[in-house]
């Protein structure tokens, strides 16, 4: 991954972190005065504080596959050798964890990229939401053994906004909620390393 691409990455975390996991993308098409309602100022989002990971958002939501995805914010991420949210065997020796380490997602979806290029050095972890069906395991081992840089997110262009949302509804910490995001939101760090400022 080069410098620009990390970056990159580093701004969509600390999008991912004002408003809940929406791409600059996403909240243009969604904030277009001309195509815009009333509803599209409203998404359901999971408060990252109060989630536990239980794994309820993986089988509650309507939606097969569900909404929610993982994310992981590299402004909170250590960089980590070992990562908790990506295997569960801490004693592997450095250069044995990509062949050998016991993975924390059943579906692979973590990835784990040298960035300093040595087996000891500095790794970046990320999600491929593709694969990522929003079971929480990764989110709830980071939580309790790691920094807390992975959580849960509702992606508004996957949510299809119900009205009463099912996984708020069966949530038991009462982590998921409606909240208002509008043009007040800060997103222009990610449009700018987007468009190449930085
Ligand atoms: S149901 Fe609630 S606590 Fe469980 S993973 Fe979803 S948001 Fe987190
Ligand atoms: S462990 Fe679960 S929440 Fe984490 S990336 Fe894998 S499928 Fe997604
Ligand atoms: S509002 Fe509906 S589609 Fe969106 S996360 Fe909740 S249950 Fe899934």
């Amino acid at each position: 991954m080069d410098r620009r691409k990390f970056l990159v990455n580093l701004g969509r975390g600390a999008c991912v972190l004002a408003i809940g996991g929406v791409t600059y993308r996403v909240i243009k098409s969604q904030l277009n005065p001309e195509t815009a309602g009333p509803s599209t100022r409203f998404v359901w989002a999971i408060d990252p504080h109060k989630c536990t990971g239980c794994g309820i958002c993986e089988t509650a939501c309507v939606r097969t596959p569900s909404a929610v995805k993982a994310v992981n914010d590299q402004k909170k991420c250590s960089f980590c050798v070992v990562c908790y949210g990506h295997i569960s065997d801490k004693q592997i020796a450095s250069d044995k964890i990509m062949e050998a380490g016991k993975r924390v997602c059943p579906h692979n979806a973590v990835l784990r990229e040298s960035y300093s290029g040595t087996v000891d050095g500095t790794f970046i972890y990320s999600i491929d939401d593709k694969l990522c069906t929003g079971c929480g395991k990764c989110v709830k081992n980071c939580k309790e053994k790691g920094t807390q840089s992975m959580f849960l997110i509702i992606r508004p262009d996957l949510c299809i906004a119900c009205n009463s949302c099912n996984i708020a509804a069966k949530c038991p910490e009462k982590a998921i909620d409606r909240v208002w995001f509008g043009p007040e939101d800060d997103f222009k760090g990610e449009y700018a390393l987007e468009s190449g400022q930085y």
